[in-house]
């Protein structure tokens, strides 16, 4: 899935470069203690990624040296891409919206995908003037169900209780400047220290945390401090001839766990529908995306050829 989107975000890339929000750059990673895995040979996945090699710190090219802190044993370059999620986001709103798409803001939250199915939808796809106060959807008559034929619950969360889904908390900091390159470093004590740039005069984010099932929503600013600094050792380039980062903001973020991995099947509800699980995407939503959207495609698709037509 993640090399479905790599393909996509090339095409999006060549086709929109100045308004996709997607920007094209180096990803560095540097692992101080690599598992067997990454040992030789590296991994197939990894090799076949455009630009792909491995850096060799004895080399004279000062693009091939490690952190100087020592710590870090194994290292690789490929070309890969990174988003400014506003503008991307935004993007592919105006492209939705353009092609047909509709989109209807609840003023509360679905407590089960099937909800869906009963929302009191008029016959272009907006919702009912005043609908979507109660649960079921509007005044009870079934408004609407039998129109939908399919729905899509790419909810994050899951919405229907799922006991494999968690959270995984993230703080990161975004700052002003830019930098030439998404760098990861996965620490031998288990902690990260990242980059990702947003492009598009977005700053760049530097992170970040990763903790299992932590729902506490304030920033830390000694956290902050350690992830500026780490990654200041990891990647000094990205502070130019300026004394240190220019903070923005922090943020915390909880990235939808899934225990097991995503969950991206169909499942007929009976007495609702066709109900798309794509949920539970961790932290690799945007990189695994286009992947996962082709499988809902193709799940939808099989599921209403088997069916009569009718309204997505
Ligand atoms: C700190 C951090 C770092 C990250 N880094 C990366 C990264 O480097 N690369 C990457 O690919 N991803 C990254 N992510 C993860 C990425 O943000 C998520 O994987 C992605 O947002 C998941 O997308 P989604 O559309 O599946 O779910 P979401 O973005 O969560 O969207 C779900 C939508 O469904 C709506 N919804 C949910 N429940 C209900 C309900 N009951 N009723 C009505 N509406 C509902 C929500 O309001 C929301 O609009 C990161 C996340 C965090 C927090």
């Amino acid at each position: 899935m993640a090399l479905r989107t790599f393909a996509h975000m090339q095409a999006l890339h060549a086709a929109h470069p100045h308004t996709a929000g997607i920007t094209f750059l180096k990803g560095i990673e540097y692992l101080e203690a690599p598992g067997p895995a990454y040992l030789e040979p590296p991994p197939a996945l990894l090799r076949d990624l455009p630009g792909f090699r491995l850096l060799d710190p004895s080399s004279s090219d000062s693009s091939d040296s490690f952190p100087r802190d020592g710590r870090v044993v194994w290292g690789c370059e490929y070309d890969t891409w990174c988003v400014n999620p506003m503008v991307y986001c935004a993007f592919l709103l105006r492209r939705f919206v353009h092609r047909g798409g509709r989109v209807v803001q609840l003023e509360r939250e679905l407590r089960r995908p099937e909800e869906a199915f009963a929302l009191p939808l008029v016959g272009d796809g907006t919702l009912r003037a005043g609908a979507g106060a109660g649960a079921g959807g509007g005044d009870g008559n079934g408004d609407g169900v039998g129109e939908v034929a399919a729905v899509v619950n790419a909810s994050g969360t899951g919405i229907v209780p799922d006991p494999d889904m968690t959270i995984t908390r993230g703080q990161t900091c975004l700052v002003a400047e830019d930098c030439d390159a998404t760098v990861t470093r996965q620490n031998a004590d288990g902690s990260w220290t990242f980059c990702v740039p947003r492009g598009f005069e977005g700053g760049t984010i530097i992170g970040g945390t990763k903790e299992l099932n932590n729902w506490d929503p304030k920033p830390s600013v000694e956290v902050r401090e350690r992830l500026l600094s780490k990654f200041i050792e990891t990647y000094p380039k990205i502070l130019g001839d300026k004394p240190k980062l220019t903070v923005i903001r922090d943020i915390v973020g909880r990235r939808p766990t899934r225990n097991g991995g995503p969950r991206v099947e169909g499942e007929v509800v009976p007495g609702a529908g066709f109900v798309m699980h794509a949920y539970g995407l961790g932290g690799r939503g945007y990189e695994l995306s286009w992947g996962v959207a082709e499988a809902v495609v193709e799940g939808v698709e099989k599921h209403v050829k088997g069916g009569e037509e009718r309204k997505l």
